[in-house]
């Protein structure tokens, strides 16, 4: 893989949208074990209560596995609940358990609660020797106070989209919660990147969602479109992303391409080099 180019500081990406199956998970775990597959270290961390991005990584995540509700609530190190999913050395996850359905409500009581993992996140990449290239944070299908602590821990927001229904029609909710988040906890904050996911070739309305995504979003938008695969959906069930379960698939192939198309435009980000 001598043509990409890993990124120089730790680049935090928080995967949003507070519609629900649009392909956040999917997305979250594929693209982080197709960064895992051209050398880059990356840390997913689960703050859905499903625990959906826990299992497609092949993490073990029953109640009484140290998770990142500990984290978020009890202030347990975020080093001691990392464990490596048996895909990669280079892939980790912080799992997520069923305690953190009640997380939501817990955090209203606590002291900075929209900076809890943002906190954890910057005492464990100070501590580590070989710091994560990619955290990706897999957020649950809401607006709450757990998407709010994965906006003000990241830098980056990417955004899948459906490209089976008019899928800008929620967007406008979640760019104002961007912006708030911006205005008033996390300046650093922005959409990065769009991606759209669940591609149907076949049908006019996956091309006119896309085209329509491309039309507003010229810049955020990978030329990568992640196609409705088969593969793809049946991976986690096996406890495997689609990278482990069939590289050469199509999907997998997608998701490898948005991962490389990722890397070169963070590098144009730090500057050409
Ligand atoms: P979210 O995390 O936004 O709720 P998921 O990633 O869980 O969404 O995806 C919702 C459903 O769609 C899951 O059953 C998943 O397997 C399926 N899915 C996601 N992406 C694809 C794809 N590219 N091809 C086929 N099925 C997909
Ligand atoms: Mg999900």
């Amino acid at each position: 893989h001598a043509s990409v180019t890993l990124p120089t500081a730790t680049r935090i990406i928080t995967v949003s949208n507070q519609k629900g199956g649009v392909g956040k998970t999917t997305s979250a775990v594929n693209l982080a074990a197709a960064l895992a597959h051209v050398g880059a270290r990356v840390l997913v961390i689960d703050l859905d209560p499903q625990g959906n991005a826990s299992t497609a990584l092949g993490i073990p995540h029953s109640a009484d596995t140290p998770s990142i509700y500990d984290v978020l609530i009890d202030d347990f190190p975020l080093v001691d609940v990392v464990q490596s999913s048996p895909e990669s050395d280079l892939l980790q996850c912080a799992p997520s358990t069923i305690h953190l359905a009640g997380a939501e409500i817990e955090l209203v009581a606590l002291v900075a609660r929209e900076h809890r993992l943002r906190t954890a996140l910057e005492t464990y990449l100070a501590a580590t020797t070989d710091a994560p290239h990619f955290v990706i944070i897999d957020c649950p299908p809401s607006l709450g106070l757990l998407t709010i602590n994965a906006f003000t821990a990241a830098s980056e927001v990417l955004i899948p989209i459906q490209c089976e229904y008019y899928a800008l029609e929620g967007l406008g909710q979640l760019m104002g919660s961007v912006e708030m988040i911006q205005k008033h906890l996390n300046p650093r904050l922005h959409v990065s990147t769009i991606l759209l996911t669940m591609f149907d070739a076949r049908t006019r309305l996956s091309g006119e969602v896309a085209d329509d995504v491309r039309t507003h979003f010229a810049g955020e938008t990978l030329t990568t479109v992640i196609p409705r695969s088969v593969r793809v959906s049946e991976a986690p069930s096996f406890g495997q992303t689609v990278i482990a379960y069939d590289v050469q698939s199509a999907g997998a192939v997608a998701y490898r391409e948005a991962a490389v198309e990722m890397l070169a435009r963070g590098v144009e980000r730090e500057g050409g080099r």
